[in-house]
């Protein structure tokens, strides 16, 4: 299974990758994740990232595809994998097509996973995540048992630095901007499944899997 997960800031991608990795049994890349990974370890790409995640904007291509490039090329991706997240940028997909075309490998489908932009800040800046496991909640639509504790590992719940409301919007309008046309170049290879995002978090999984049966 060779699948991306598309949607604007906040529509549930990670959500859902969680459940995706663990039914299929595919690894999960997820630039947003590796970016913060890199921040946290106060490497050189976490600072060069860290500049353009604050504001909302994008990290440039050339930084983000070689990411990508190298992290295909590990062994765990050869039967299959999703990508969360990425590509954003039309010049990242045509990358992306580049890189897996000289490897042999074709996607197997693309999930759109649709929410209206209007419901999008709310679920941003209600977010929460595990320190330690990278597990989301969210403070009304899916809260843990505990507030502020993780269900998983019990490490504390934190806010991302770039899910306040000014970055929120920022971070749409990127989307419509630079994201958003991918809908078109995938629908035109004929593999677009676009899934309803606006219900609750279980319907959305069964919708997904429903959708790549
Ligand atoms: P993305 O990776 O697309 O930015 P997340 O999966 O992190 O999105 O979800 C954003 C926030 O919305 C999280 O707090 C998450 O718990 C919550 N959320 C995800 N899916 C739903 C849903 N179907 N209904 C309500 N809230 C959701
Ligand atoms: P969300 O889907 O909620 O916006 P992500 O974790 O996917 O969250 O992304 C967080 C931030 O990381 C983005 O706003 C952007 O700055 C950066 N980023 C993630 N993926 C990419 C990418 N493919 N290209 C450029 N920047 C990216
Ligand atoms: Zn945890």
């Amino acid at each position: 299974m060779k699948l991306l997960i598309m949607g604007r800031p906040g529509a549930g991608k990670g959500t859902q990758a969680a459940n995706i990795k663990d039914y299929y049994k595919i690894p999960h890349i997820s630039t947003g994740d590796m970016f913060r990974a890199a921040i946290k370890n106060q490497t050189e790409l976490g600072l060069l990232a860290k500049s353009y995640m604050d504001k909302g904007g994008l990290v440039p291509d050339e930084v983000t595809i070689g990411l990508v490039r190298e992290r295909l090329a590990e062994a765990d991706c050869k039967n299959g994998f999703l990508l969360d997240g990425f590509p954003r940028t039309v010049a990242q997909a045509e990358a992306l097509d580049e890189i897996l075309s000289a490897n042999g490998i074709k996607l197997d489908a693309v999930l759109d996973v649709n929410v209206p932009a209007e419901k999008l800040i709310r679920r941003m800046v209600g977010r929460r995540v595990c320190k330690t496991c990278g597990a989301t909640f969210h403070v009304e639509f899916n809260a843990p048992k505990v507030e502020g504790i993780c269900d998983n590992c019990g490490s504390p719940l934190i806010q991302r630095a770039d899910d306040t409301e000014a970055t929120a919007k920022n971070r749409l309008e990127v989307y419509d901007n630079q994201t958003a046309p991918l809908l078109d170049f995938y629908s035109k290879k004929g593999i677009l499944k676009t899934v309803n995002g606006d219900q609750p978090l279980d319907k959305v999984f069964e919708d997904i899997k429903e959708s790549l049966k």
